[in-house]
Order: C-alpha cells, then sequence, then structure tokens
C-alpha cells in the first residue's frame, strides 16, 4: 500500500530511548532441538521482505534482541518453538516479524475463499491467518499495536478482542477484516461460540505469556480453542509458546501443543536479569508507609515508579494516603472499569501521574517501557510472581531497580528469594542470608532470627539515616552507584543496623 504520513505519525512517533544493548548482549541464549536452524546477527540476516524491512527501520530497532536473533530465523524457517525469555525482552517482535513476512510472501489462501464464500450468507465470519493468545488487555492491546506498526503499507489487517470491553464494537472491527487475531482466550471462545470467528485456516499460532494465561485459569479455554475446535491440528499449524517460567504445567502444554520444537532459553530460566538492581529491606507493617515516602523522594521526579500492593483495599488505601501526601499517583486494580484502568495507565505512561499503585492481577503483562523502580510494598507468595513484578522495570536492556519491603509475614519467600538474588549476583542482606540459614537448619525455626532483626532495628530513623541518606544526596544515579544501598555503610564505623 502507498505510504500515509498520518499513520506513520499515528504508529512510529513513539520513541526507544536508553536502550543498554551492550549489557543486554551479554545474555546467554540456549537453543535445544533437532536441526536448530542458526541465529543472526542482524535483521538483514534473514529475507523478511521490503515491507517488514522498511517497519523494522521506522520503529528504529536498529538491531535484533538476543531472542529476536535467535527465534526469528527458526520461525522462519517454520520451526516449532518453545522459548523461554524474560519480560522485556523483545518477544513481541521475535514472532511478529517472522510470522508476518510469511503471510506477506504467501498471501491469504483458503483463509480468503472461505470468507468469501461464509459471506454470502449474511455477516461474514472471519478466518484469521495468525491467532496470538495473550492473558490480559493491556498486553493484548499491546501486542495488537505492535502487529500495526508490522503491518503497514502491507494488506493484512491486525485485530484484537478482549474481555470487559463492549463485543459489539469489537464484532463491527472484525467485520471490517482480521487476518491476525489477538485475543484473550475468554472473549476469543465468545467470539467462536458466536460464529464470527474460524480458526480452520489458522497457520500461525502464538501463546504469549503462556504461564501467566495458566496462572489465571486459562487452561480450559485455551485448551478449547486449541484443541476442541477447528484449529489445524500441531505439525499442520505452526505453533510458538512464550513464557518467563518454564513450570510443569507449561512443559505439558508445549508437549500437547507443540511439534518437534526448538526450546529457546534466554538468559537463565526462572531467573531475572542482571541489569535489574534488586534490593531487600527489612520495614515491619507500620513504618511502611513512611519508608515508602522516603524512597518515593530518594528517586528523581520524573522516573516511574510501580507500586505493588496485595489487596484491592491496600491499592485504594495506599492510593489516597499518596494523593493526601501530595504524590501525583494513581492505581489498578481488579475492581476497577476497563476505561478507569486505560485512564490510569495512560496517566502514568504519559507521566502525568508518574507513581502507579498496583495490584499484581492488573499489572500482569503491562509494557510500561521506563519503569525506573519497582517497589513491592507487599511482596509476593510465590517466586514467580516476584519475577514477574520485577521484570517491569530493566526492559529490553534498560537498568531498573527493585526494591521489596520484607518482614515477618513473607517468610515463606526467603529461601527461593536468596537463591535469586545470588544467582543475579546481587547483594544479598545478611540478614536474610542467616534467616535461610535458620530455616534451613531448624527447620522453619526462624523466630530467633526476627527477634534478632527486631533488636537491630532498633528504630526506623537508624535505618532511614543509614540506609537512605547516601542516595537521596545523590539522587536516583546514587542508586546503582552507592555501595550503601542494602549493603555496609560503614563511614560512621557503624553498619547500617546500628552495630
Ligand atoms: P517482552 O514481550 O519480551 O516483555 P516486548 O516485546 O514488549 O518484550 O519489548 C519490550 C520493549 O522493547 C518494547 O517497548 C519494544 O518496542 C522494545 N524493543 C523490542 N525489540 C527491540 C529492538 N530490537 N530494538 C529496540 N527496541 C526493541
Ligand atoms: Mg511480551
Amino acid at each position: 500500500l502507498p505510504p500515509s504520513e498520518r499513520l506513520e505519525q499515528e504508529l512510529f512517533s513513539g520513541s526507544n530511548t536508553g536502550i543498554n544493548f551492550e549489557k543486554y548482549d551479554d545474555i546467554p541464549v540456549e537453543a535445544t532441538g533437532s536441526n536448530c536452524p542458526p541465529h543472526i546477527e542482524s535483521f538483514s540476516d534473514v529475507d523478511m521482505g521490503e515491507i517488514i524491512m522498511g517497519n523494522i527501520e521506522l520503529t528504529r530497532y536498529t538491531r535484533p534482541t538476543p531472542v529476536q536473533k535467535h527465534a526469528i530465523p527458526i520461525i522462519k524457517e517454520k520451526r516449532d518453538l518453545m522459548a523461554c525469555a524474560q519480560t522485556g525482552s523483545g518477544k513481541t517482535a521475535a514472532f511478529l516479524l517472522p510470522i508476518l513476512s510469511q503471510i506477506y510472501a504467501d498471501g491469504p489462501g483458503d483463509a480468503l475463499r472461505a470468507m468469501k464464500e461464509n459471506g454470502r450468507y449474511g455477516r461474514r465470519k472471519q478466518y484469521p491467518i495468525s491467532l496470538v493468545l495473550a492473558p490480559t488487555r493491556e498486553l493484548a492491546v499491546q501486542i495488537y499495536e505492535e502487529a500495526r506498526k508490522f503491518a503497514y503499507r502491507s494488506r493484512v489487517r491486525p485485530c484484537v478482542v478482549y474481555g470487559g470491553a463492549d463485543i459489539g464494537q469489537q464484532i463491527r472491527d472484525l467485520e471490517r477484516g482480521c487476518h491476525l487475531l489477538v485475543a484473550t482466550p475468554g472473549r476469543l471462545v465468545d467470539m467462536m461460540e458466536r460464529g464470527k470467528i474460524g480458526l480452520d485456516f489458522c497457520k500461525y499460532l502464538v501463546l504469549d505469556e503462556a504461564d501467566r494465561m495458566l496462572d489465571m485459569g486459562f487452561e480450559p479455554q485455551i485448551r478449547r480453542i486449541v484443541e476442541q475446535d477447528t484449529m489445524p491440528p500441531k505439525g499442520v499449524r505452526h505453533t510458538m509458546m512464550f513464557s518467563a517460567t518454564f513450570p510443569k504445567e507449561i512443559q505439558m502444554l508445549a508437549r500437547d501443543f507443540l511439534d518437534e520444537y526448538i526450546f529457546l532459553a534466554v538468559g537463565r530460566v526462572g531467573s531475572t536479569s542482571e541489569n535489574i538492581t534488586q534490593k531487600v529491606v527489612w520495614v515491619e507493617e507500620p513504618d511502611k508507609r513512611s519508608f515508602l515516602l522516603d524512597l518515593l523522594n530518594a528517586t528523581g521526579k520524573d522516573s516511574l515508579t510501580l507500586v505493588f500492593v496485595e489487596t484491592k483495599k491496600g491499592a485504594d488505601a495506599l492510593e489516597d494516603f499518596l494523593y493526601h501526601e501530595g504524590y501525583a499517583c494513581t492505581s489498578i486494580h481488579g475492581d476497577r472499569s476497563q476505561r478507569d484502568r486505560e485512564e490510569a495507565l495512560h496517566q502514568f505512561r504519559s507521566g502525568k501521574s508518574p507513581i502507579l499503585v498496583a495490584t499484581a492481577v492488573a499489572a500482569r503483562g503491562l509494557d510500561i517501557s521506563n519503569v525506573k523502580h519497582v517497589i513491592n510494598f507487599d511482596l509476593p507468595s510465590d517466586i514467580e510472581e516476584y519475577v514477574h513484578r520485577i521484570g517491569r522495570t530493566g526492559r529490553v536492556g534498560n537498568l531498573g531497580l527493585a526494591t521489596s519491603f520484607f518482614n515477618e509475614r513473607n517468610i515463606n519467600i526467603t529461601k527461593d528469594l536468596l537463591d535469586l538474588l545470588v544467582e543475579a549476583k546481587q547483594e544479598v542482606p545478611s540478614w536474610l542470608e542467616n534467616m535461610a540459614y535458620e530455616q534451613h537448619h531448624k527447620g522453619g525455626g526462624s523466630q530467633v532470627c526476627i527477634q534478632s532483626i527486631e533488636r537491630q532495628c532498633k528504630s526506623l530513623e537508624l535505618i532511614k539515616h543509614h540506609f537512605l541518606l547516601p542516595f537521596i544526596g545523590g539522587g536516583y544515579g546514587g542508586f546503582y552507584n552507592s555501595d550503601g544501598y542494602g549493603g555496609n555503610y560503614n563511614s560512621q564505623g557503624v553498619d547500617w543496623w546500628g552495630n
């Protein structure tokens, strides 16, 4: 199609700044499986056609990220793929680029014929050539927006459907044509049952953030879509699964959905990027708010901070508190309407409200690319959720910071958290080490340890003085440079516990 200045402006005006690729390039990648195609070093190493190459240029992606270097040639060679890569590694383009390039080369084929025949009787049913399943509406919308960029100047029309929004409007949009469909599982089942979507000619199936989808209970809907309807069987269709972690349930799904697949592990499976500086600090419940204010004050005014809390009520309460303290903040949680959530996200992304208080469920899969600081006001009870949360910062080679408030409520996560910090080469507070040690050797007897921490934390003021002051002075950058954060601050002859 001819170029359109208006559309170009709309699609490509966002920027990808501050990318620290030198660091990101070091991340190890492992591909296993028979006859694995060799990886590429540059986008031009593989022929994706002029539409794709032109759009890569417009997005200003200068070179592929590690997952893209490996996944693009694998998908181009029509091999099934199971890829484990952390959030922010560039998975979306890793599957969209090769899929779209093949659709451009092969044309709509049988899907077009089916749609035309079907169109004689009433409203048209759409037969997408590619389906991308994603866990949340926010994530689905992001993938859709990325697809629109790479579909620019082609005849491929991406669509998106998700729950919690007007279905009539989504149906009308589908009726204008749908070659690539991004969907959340529940809404797609609804569309299929209404006869609006047929998967008979779906050649490319992607499950994005597969672990999240299972966590959210979508397995029955996913199996209904993939195995119990008209989707071509594995081996005929081409299937790609992406996940941040690779637990048992995902392995089972991969076994059922994929055919002789290549397994791609980017970084260490289940571990977090070394680009994220992770800090764990002991903060008692009543001290959390005051501690949070100190952290917020130490962070630069225009950097985005994402604060995780456990409950919807907690999110509302904390937002109110911050608001009354004079901070521009907003919140998202499960009780908010779709419209409110979108508005809150917009406020946050645009920097109007640079603090976002969120519950884990509401924040799943969000791409908020320049979050500087993730704060676990309440730590989650499992480590996978922790990995997901802190993945909101340090995306695609940017440096990020994650601070977690830990107290006796979080004892169940001690061991996993310690292992993760060690693996990601982070500084480990000695009390955490002691706690894990005592748990291991005394069978859960961490009581002694807590008492000793309480003794050590003589007052919050002491912690603030020894722990925060070195950073408040140095602004945000100080977080990375100072040895004091989370470690010992010895210049006054005491560490930050006052010893
Ligand atoms: P993931 O799905 O792995 O969490 P995304 O696909 O959402 O990651 O990508 C994260 C961010 O990185 C997005 O803002 C995307 O536009 C950007 N990005 C992806 N690939 C590249 C690249 N090759 N060069 C520069 N930026 C990229
Ligand atoms: Mg993604």
